[in-house]
């Protein structure tokens, strides 16, 4: 097995009272982007600043490649950990032109500088820009002459702090894939910290779910987006519509149909949690939709407010049962009438079930092997 480039061991970091992170484990490899995800103040920066150098941990070790950099005994100074830096301010130095901004961190001959500058601007596509003084380029322009920079002295691991979220969001794609790709070129190990989830989904191979200085859930975008390890966890990534209901005999009766909540005791209250994406609309030609198994049963309610959102359309229904509002997207142009009736009902293959306390484990219900509690509905 080869060694991770970056390994956090056991971080602990206290200011005061406040208990900034406590005891996060992580690992990151060659050629891999983790992703630390979280609202603010959850502690994603005051963990990469742990892992640059620049902040000292209450307790824990910070290795790369193996070697210790900094625990009780020893801290190792940023410029001799092999990271590389990339922050949202991403500093250019203004006085200085392209070339020598990228030379900056090279201690080499001159000759050999201009040839790992030139290749390093070719890489991020800046070829000829060498010359031109920060002032004169876009804020694409710039981050991309901040990676050649971040580049150029070979780090084993990259540490960036929300790097993308100072452009706009027409450049910010095109400038994340192609970091992306140099990164993943170069076969750096990246840690990079984020509040914005799309961001997490679209650029990391895996994802460090944090909250209150902990780590509440580490996996593949695909695993954290679809087995949420609770209700936090998922209405982190989008919007989530809640259905409450009570255990009897295992099992939770809802108006959408039974779901089975195994080792949950009776009258514990629980939530099925579905996203918007995952309730089918069928309209009201005077009755229900024929019965279908993935779907359990339908519901009726009236819309209540249909809006256009570019790809997709949201409509918010006022259901009958209960008058809770429940949310659903659909792709494309769909603007039902204010007060239409209609029938919703659940892709149960995308519902999660948590007790509405301690929530900690998660309960797909058409999953029974996963998890004791993740049987498929009765
Ligand atoms: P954001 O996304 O807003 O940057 P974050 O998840 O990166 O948030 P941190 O900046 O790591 O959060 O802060 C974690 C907690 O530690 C916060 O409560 C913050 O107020 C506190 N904190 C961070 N740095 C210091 C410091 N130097 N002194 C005291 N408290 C600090």
């Amino acid at each position: 097995m080869t060694t991770p480039r970056l390994v956090l061991d056991r971080i602990e970091k206290d200011f005061g009272d406040c208990r900034a992170v406590r005891s996060v484990s992580l690992d990151v490899s060659s050629g891999e982007v983790l992703c630390l995800l979280g609202p603010s103040g959850c502690g994603k920066s005051t963990l990469l600043r742990i892992a640059a150098g620049v902040e000292r941990q209450s307790a824990g070790a910070v290795r790369v490649d193996g070697r210790v950099v900094s625990d009780a005994r020893r801290h190792d100074p940023p410029e001799t950990r092999s990271v590389g830096l990339m922050f949202q301010d991403f500093a250019l130095f203004p006085h200085l032109t392209v070339a020598d901004n990228v030379a900056f961190g090279l201690r080499r001959a001159n000759g050999a500088r201009r040839d790992i500058v030139a290749s390093y601007l070719r890489r991020v596509g800046l070829d000829g820009y060498q010359d031109k003084y920060p002032h004169q380029l876009s804020g694409g322009e710039q981050q991309r002459v901040a990676l050649a920079r971040a580049l150029a002295p070979k780090p084993r691991v990259m540490l960036m702090d929300e790097p993308f979220s100072g452009l706009d969001q027409r450049l910010r794609d095109g400038v994340r894939d192609e970091t992306l790709a140099v990164l993943k070129e170069e076969g750096t190990a990246v840690l990079l910290v984020t509040h914005d989830p799309e961001e997490a989904l679209r650029m990391g191979d895996r994802i460090a779910l944090m909250r209150a200085g902990r780590v509440v859930q580490v996996g593949a975008p695909y695993h954290i987006y679809n087995h949420p390890v609770d209700r936090k966890a998922a209405a982190f990534f989008s919007d989530v519509n809640v259905i409450h209901g009570t255990v009897a005999a295992r099992q939770t009766d809802t108006p959408f149909g039974l779901f089975l909540t195994p080792g949950m005791v009776d009258d514990a209250d629980v939530e099925v949690i579905i996203r918007p994406q995952h309730l089918k609309i069928d309209e009201d030609r005077g009755g229900a939709p024929p019965p279908n198994p993935r779907l359990g049963l339908p519901a009726r309610g009236r819309v209540e407010r249909a809006r256009f959102m570019g790809s997709e359309s949201l409509i918010e229904v006022r259901m009958e049962h209960d008058g809770s509002m429940l949310k659903a997207t659909v792709p494309g142009a769909y603007l039902p009438e204010r007060g239409a009736p209609l029938w919703l009902s659940l892709r149960r293959d995308h519902c999660f079930v948590f007790p509405c306390e301690a929530q900690t484990k998660v309960a797909n219900p058409w999953e029974p092997d996963r998890d004791p509690r993740g049987k498929r509905p009765g």
